[in-house]
């Protein structure tokens, strides 16, 4: 019921939640998580996986383990809203390298992990060497 309510109050515009929980007994497929949904498998009372599609733009699904047997493993926690918070963060070994915390529905990301998109204007140090060896190019 809460999810709902949530849903509909991110559709308003009243609600600021990137991620809203929902709990599933069986993981189907990367095709079934929809964008702005954790899909919480449960299976029998045990916790398996939390999955959701990258922040970061390129949309992989992240299937997180939340076997407590495995490593590495995270936690989920949903407020009464179905706003999930994960611990610990999650860091993207793929090329988009994410690394953000989901606290309550909000991706916050990481300064060594924010998607080029978001990444700050001319003060951005990561993209200057590239700036000046475009430069020297054009002289030669
Ligand atoms: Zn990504």
């Amino acid at each position: 019921m809460g999810t709902l309510l949530a849903r509909l109050l991110r559709k308003l515009g009243l609600l600021r939640s990137e991620l809203l929980a929902r709990t599933v007994p069986q993981y189907l497929n990367t095709a079934s998580v929809q964008d702005g949904e954790l899909v919480h498998v449960v299976d029998g009372g045990i916790e398996k996986w939390a999955c959701f599609r990258c922040p970061g733009g390129c949309g992989t699904v992240i299937p997180l383990s939340l076997n407590p047997k495995r490593r590495p493993r995270w936690s989920v926690t949903s407020d009464w809203l179905g706003r999930p918070t994960v611990t610990p963060s999650v860091h993207q070994t793929n090329a988009c390298a994410c690394h953000f915390h989901i606290r309550r529905g909000r991706i916050d990301w990481c300064e060594d992990g924010r998607p080029p998109e978001r990444a700050g204007g001319s003060d951005d140090g990561q993209r200057v060497p590239g700036m000046r060896v475009a430069r020297r190019g054009r002289m030669a």
